[in-house]
C-alpha cells in the first residue's frame, strides 16, 4: 500500500492553501521536505473558485470578490499572478425596494425609503425593546434582528432577503451565523448617516483579476510540482483507526490528512455517528448572463428582497472589468438538494431582469449556469456543537477538517488561506517537537 505523509482532500483554495503551506513552515523549520498529494475528485482546480471563459466573458461560479484583510497574503498571491491585471474597485451596491435604489446596508439607510416606510422603521428601531426582556439574550438570529432593528427594518429587508438566501426558517439559526459579515449597526449609526454617509464593510473594496477567480488559484499552484495533485480522484472512505483512505483509485496510509470536502461527507467516509440533519444547507442556482450590449453603469451588485423575484442578488461583471457589454451573475436561492428546471428559471429571471428595467432592448448572447450545493451552511447552536465534537473525534485520528465547509461556516478565501497556514504550523511545530529541534 502506498503510504502519504500529508494527504489532502479538495483542490480548492483550502487544500492548496495548505500544500503551499505545509512545504514553506518544514522549510523554514530545516525539517525534510514533506510528502504531500492533494487528490481531487473534479477534473479540475478551484472548486467554488473556478472560471467560465464563454464568448468573450468571464464569468465565476458567482461573484466572487475578494477583500483581503492581510496585505501580506495579497501580496503573496500577486507575486505569483505574473502578467496578471488584478483591479482593487471602490464597492457600489444597492437595494431595490419598492420601486427605489437604497444604499447598502439597508439599517443605515432608512433615511432614502419613502416617507411612510421610513417612519415606520424610525418609530419601531425606536421602540424596537417593547416586548422584549433587554437582559434575555437573542435566541436565534431571526430574534437578533427584530430586537436590534425593529420590526420595520426587519420586514422590509433584512428578513425576506436574508429567508430567501438562506431557503430556511430564520428562527432556525444562531444568533452569530453571519459572523463578521452582517453589517451591525447601532441607533446612533443610523442616526449619524442620515447627515454624513458612512457605509463602510468588511468589502468596502476588492480585488478582482481581470481573468477571474481562477487567478488566485492559478497562484496556489505556482509553486507546487505539478504531480502533486491528482484530479478525478475521490476520497471514497476513511479507516480512521488504520490511518487509511480508500480513493476511487488506490488505498493511501496517511500521517495526516487534511480535507476540505464538506464536513457533513466527511463523517460520512470515517463512518462517524452523527445526524445528517446537523448540517444543513442551502444551494444557490447561479446564472452567469452575457448580453450585446451596456447595461447600468453605476452598479456592482444589487440586492432583492421582493420574493415575488426569483433571485435574491445580481451582480455586474462589466462594471468591475470595465467591459463594454453587461454581463450579469444572477444567484438564487433554494433548499439543499432542490431541482431546478434551468430553462424555465433562466425565463423567470429573464422576466425578473426586464421587470426591475435592467433588461430593457437587450439580447441575451451567452449563458451559463451552475448549481452550488452546499452554498451557505446553516449555522446553528447544533451544528456548532456537533462539528466541535465530531472535529475533535477527527483530529484525535490524525484528520483535520478545513475550509468553509470543512469548517461548516461562513468565511472567505482568506479566512481559508490564514486557517490552513495556521493548520501548517502547528503540524510543523508538533514534528520539531517530536524531532527535538
Ligand atoms: C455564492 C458564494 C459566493 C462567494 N463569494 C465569495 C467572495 O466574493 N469572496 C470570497 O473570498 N469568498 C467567497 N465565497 C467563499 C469561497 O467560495 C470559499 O471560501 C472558498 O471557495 C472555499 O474553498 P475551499 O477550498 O475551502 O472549498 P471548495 O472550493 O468547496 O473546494 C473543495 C474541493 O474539494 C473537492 N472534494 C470534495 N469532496 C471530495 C472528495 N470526497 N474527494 C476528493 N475531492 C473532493 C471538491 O471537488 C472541491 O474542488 C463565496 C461562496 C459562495 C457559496
Amino acid at each position: 500500500m502506498e503510504s502519504v505523509e500529508y494527504l489532502v482532500v479538495g483542490a480548492g483554495i483550502s487544500g492548496l492553501s495548505f500544500a503551499n503551506a505545509i512545504r514553506s513552515e518544514r522549510a523554514q523549520r530545516g525539517q525534510a521536505a514533506p510528502g504531500v498529494l492533494v487528490i481531487e475528485a473534479d477534473a479540475q482546480p478551484g472548486g467554488y473558485c473556478k472560471t467560465i471563459v464563454q464568448d468573450g466573458f468571464v464569468w465565476d461560479y458567482s461573484g466572487h470578490f475578494f477583500h483581503f484583510r492581510k496585505p501580506e497574503i495579497e501580496a503573496w498571491l500577486r507575486a505569483r499572478m505574473p502578467g496578471q491585471d488584478v483591479r482593487t474597485v471602490i464597492k457600489r451596491t444597492s437595494i431595490r425596494f419598492g420601486g427605489l435604489d437604497i444604499d447598502f446596508p439597508f439599517q443605515k439607510n432608512i433615511h432614502q425609503l419613502d416617507r411612510e416606510d421610513f417612519i415606520d422603521c424610525l418609530v419601531s428601531l425606536y421602540f424596537r425593546d417593547e416586548g422584549y426582556d433587554p437582559a434575555s439574550p437573542a435566541r436565534s438570529f431571526k430574534d437578533m434582528i427584530y430586537r436590534r432593528f425593529g420590526r420595520g427594518i426587519a420586514e422590509r429587508f433584512l428578513i425576506p432577503y436574508n429567508e430567501k438566501l438562506y431557503a430556511c426558517d430564520l428562527d432556525k439559526l444562531d444568533v452569530e451565523a453571519m459572523g463578521r459579515f452582517f453589517p451591525h449597526a447601532d441607533v446612533d449609526d443610523i442616526i449619524r448617516n442620515m447627515q454624513s454617509a458612512n457605509n463602510q464593510s468588511y468589502n468596502a473594496s476588492f480585488s478582482y483579476p481581470l481573468g477571474g477567480a481562477i487567478e488566485f488559484v492559478n497562484a496556489l499552484l505556482h509553486d507546487l510540482p505539478g504531480d502533486m495533485v491528482s484530479y478525478q480522484e475521490r476520497l471514497e472512505s476513511i479507516d480512521l483507526k488504520a490511518k487509511v483512505a480508500r480513493t476511487s483509485k488506490r488505498e493511501l496510509r496517511f500521517e495526516h490528512l487534511v480535507s476540505s470536502a464538506p464536513f457533513n461527507s466527511m463523517c460520512q467516509l470515517a463512518a462517524l455517528e452523527h445526524q445528517p440533519e446537523d448540517f444543513s444547507s442551502n444551494k444557490v442556482l447561479v446564472f452567469n448572463l452575457g448580453f450585446d450590449k451596456k447595461g447600468p453603469e453605476d452598479v456592482h451588485w444589487v440586492y432583492f428582497p421582493d420574493p415575488s423575484l426569483p433571485f435574491y442578488r445580481v451582480g455586474f461583471y462589466d462594471n468591475i472589468m470595465g467591459s463594454d457589454r453587461m454581463s450579469l451573475y444572477v444567484e438564487i436561492g433554494a433548499a439543499s438538494g432542490a431541482s431546478f428546471d434551468v430553462p424555465s428559471t433562466l425565463e423567470a429571471v429573464l422576466a425578473g431582469l426586464a421587470r426591475e428595467g435592467y433588461v430593457t432592448d437587450h439580447k441575451l448572447v451567452s449563458w451559463h449556469s451552475v448549481a452550488m450545493d452546499p452554498a451557505y451552511v446553516h449555522i446553528t447552536e447544533r451544528s456548532l456543537a456537533e462539528h466541535a465534537r465530531l472535529k475533535t473525534e477527527l483530529v484525535g485520528h490524525g484528520v483535520h477538517p478545513v475550509g468553509r465547509y470543512g469548517g461548516w461556516t461562513y468565511c472567505s478565501i482568506e479566512d481559508n488561506i490564514i486557517e490552513t497556514r495556521a493548520l501548517a504550523q502547528e503540524l510543523a511545530q508538533e514534528l520539531a517537537q517530536e524531532l527535538g529541534q
